[in-house]
């Protein structure tokens, strides 16, 4: 799985990075329109899933 090359389930757009000042350790990717986040914990190797529309 490449984590870069992640897209929407809702729409298919691929994901954009969110810029995150605030941890710089954590990635942020989402949907461009909003329906998807998805976290990347490095030190963790643990992804998040945020689904923003059901
Ligand atoms: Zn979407």
């Amino acid at each position: 799985m490449n984590f870069f090359k992640e897209k929407c389930p809702h729409c298919k757009e691929i994901l954009q990075l969110k810029n995150n000042p605030d941890s710089k350790s954590i990635i942020i990717k989402e949907c461009p329109a909003g329906h998807y986040q998805k976290e990347f914990h490095p030190a963790l190797e643990t992804y998040i899933e945020s689904h923003k529309v059901s």
